[in-house]
């Protein structure tokens, strides 16, 4: 029971849609959804780890949206 990403999909779009990057993880290409490129990308909605590449509890804690902490989280996964 670990996964509970309370976003709603269904308000309506807003207008900052425009400016969304292309939603990739950065480092294993892994396709991620918008909302969580979001929530757990930089700025500019990029994200460098995901769920594929690195543990939940990493993302969780914010390291996706770094190259460098997310590499980090990576080494310590081994
Ligand atoms: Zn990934």
């Amino acid at each position: 029971m670990a996964e509970t990403m309370s976003i709603d999909m269904s308000s309506s779009r807003n207008a900052d849609d425009s400016t969304m990057a292309d939603t990739q993880c950065r480092n294993c290409d892994s396709f991620v959804t918008p909302q969580f490129a979001r929530v757990f990308g930089n700025n500019r909605n990029e994200v460098y780890g995901c769920f594929e590449c690195m543990t939940a509890t990493e993302v969780k804690k914010g390291r996706a949206n770094d190259p460098v902490e997310a590499n980090r989280a990576r080494e310590e996964m081994r």
